[in-house]
């Protein structure tokens, strides 16, 4: 399997090339040259399997010969042995015509872990063949943060620093992070915002020369190792919905535009897709371009879906790849007069074939709470504020054709204790595996918005900087 930059304009490279590299050097995102794809036989054989197993079925004409099929088979079930779920992504029958299916069942409870997990070991495997090492950075708002550190911590290619805003993330989401004890996580409280955060990781990949001194990689939400690990749930849904004998409908609530990309690419490798509902909350840019056909930036505005308070959804160039008919410089051109002006404008014979599958719907945070308050009413399920929008969105969206609609559940409510007590009265409680989370010891550092403090904390404490006696021995593997 080869792959190919959005810009038409970067190396073609192979599947580890593609993890390790992120971001394509012409400033695109990496896709297979062409979609793998199952008849509707082999996915049949799909149903009932357990889910590593699929994921292996589907991870593997991903990755083709670049790792031994042993060896992969064994790190995707290490990836999902620790989830708090036997089925892994467990389904749940909400109405007689819609399901939701479960993806917080992962150590750090939102759908992230399903491709971190997986993504944190095969950078680990593909670095250790290579003789190689990475440090990663990264800054977190809240979420990603704790997902990109349970997916890299004990690898021993690996040292990971994530910055985050002292005192602008919740309590939950904080612990979640600094609790980790692992040698190779370091956790920086700086003393500034999110933007102080990300303009500080910035910095770090424009200054070439300490990118290269300390081998810098980031596992952000473009990797296409992470919409690859992504695709497998919504196999895993159809098929034990009817698929590949009845159509599906998916409704996922979305920030980057990843988790819906994976469901669209599900239907490129041969799953009967047949609709695709995309939430938003009031950072509603995806939902007005699937009306419209137009793309508009706002200023981001924050929401009780903090996850999905975002404007420019970095995945949603991998759609326009194809609705501008794989043609990369289209697609340079689009996007770069985008970032100028903020705005473009699809034409109308490709909006309709984008809205041949997509729809767009939007929930301000008044009506996701009533959602959460309407569901536990009359279902007792009590769930988080993005699961919810993506429930009302496949209520309202649904297409009469559609017998199937299943919505995603990406976090697990108490992830967002606040709102789900404001919104139904009950205040959600920590999964056994996570509820001495209060009373866990926290490590992280406190540093100054000063770049040269940051990239000196980062130098002095990476391999082999950290290499005390007690370390050596962890890392020795
Ligand atoms: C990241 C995230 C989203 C958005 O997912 P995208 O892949 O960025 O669209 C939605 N819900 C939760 C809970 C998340 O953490």
């Amino acid at each position: 399997m080869k792959y190919h930059s959005t810009r038409g304009n970067a190396p073609i490279l192979t599947f580890d090339e593609v993890l390790l590299a992120g971001l394509a050097r012409d400033g695109g995102l990496y896709l297979p040259e062409s979609w793998p794809s199952f008849s509707a036989k082999e996915i049949r054989s799909f149903a009932g399997m357990r889910y590593p197993d699929l994921a292996f079925h589907i991870v593997r004409p991903f990755v083709g010969d670049c790792i031994p099929e042993e060896d992969l088979k064994a790190l995707i079930d290490d990836a999902y042995a620790d989830f708090g779920h036997a089925a892994v992504a467990p389904l749940k029958q909400l109405d007689s015509d819609l399901w939701l299916m479960e993806l917080f069942h992962g150590p750090t409870l939102a759908f992230k872990d399903f491709a971190l997990q997986l993504l944190g070991r095969l950078f680990d495997y593909v670095l250790t063949r290579r003789g190689e090492r990475v440090t990663i950075v990264g800054a977190t708002s809240g979420d990603t943060g704790s997902a990109a550190i349970e997916a890299c911590r004990d690898r021993s290619q690996i040292d990971i620093f994530i910055l985050h805003p002292q005192g602008r993330v919740s309590e939950v989401q904080r612990r979640q992070m600094t609790t980790v004890q692992a040698a190779n996580v370091y956790n920086i409280a700086l003393d500034g915002t999110f933007d102080d955060c990300q303009d500080a990781v910035k910095a770090m990949f424009n200054d070439g020369a300490f990118r290269d001194r300390v081998s810098l990689s980031a596992v952000n939400s473009i990797n296409w190792a992470r919409i690859m690990a992504q695709i497998v749930y919504y196999f895993a849904a159809g098929v034990a919905l009817g698929a590949p004998d009845r159509p599906i409908g998916f409704s996922v609530p979305t920030g980057n535009f990843g988790n819906v990309f994976a469901a669209y690419a599900a239907g490129r490798m041969g799953l009967p897709v047949s609709q695709l509902v995309v939430g938003s909350n009031r950072n509603d840019i995806l939902t007005r371009f699937f009306e419209t056909g137009s793309m508009d930036m706002l200023p981001v505005e924050a929401s009780l879906s903090p996850s999905m308070d975002i404007q420019v959804s970095s995945n949603f160039e991998r759609l326009l790849f194809d609705l501008l008919d794989q043609d990369g410089a289209a697609v340079a051109e689009t996007l770069s007069s985008f970032r100028a002006t903020g705005r473009f404008a699809l034409a109308p014979e490709r909006l309709q074939r984008a809205q041949r599958l997509f729809d767009g719907y939007r929930l301000d945070d008044e009506t996701t709470l009533a959602e959460i308050a309407r569901l536990q009413r009359e279902t007792g399920e009590v769930i988080d504020p993005h699961s919810a929008i993506g429930i009302a969105a496949a209520r309202v969206k649904r297409r009469a054709d559609v017998p199937v609609m299943i919505a995603m559940a990406t976090a697990h409510p108490a992830k967002f204790p606040d709102a789900v007590e404001r919104a139904c009265g009950i205040r959600p409680a920590l999964p056994a595996n996570l509820s001495d989370l209060y009373e866990r010891e926290e490590r992280l550092s406190t540093l100054p918005n000063d770049l040269n403090q940051l990239m000196s904390f980062v130098e002095s404490n990476r391999w082999p900087s950290n290499q005390g006696a007690a370390v050596s021995s962890e890392r020795s593997a």
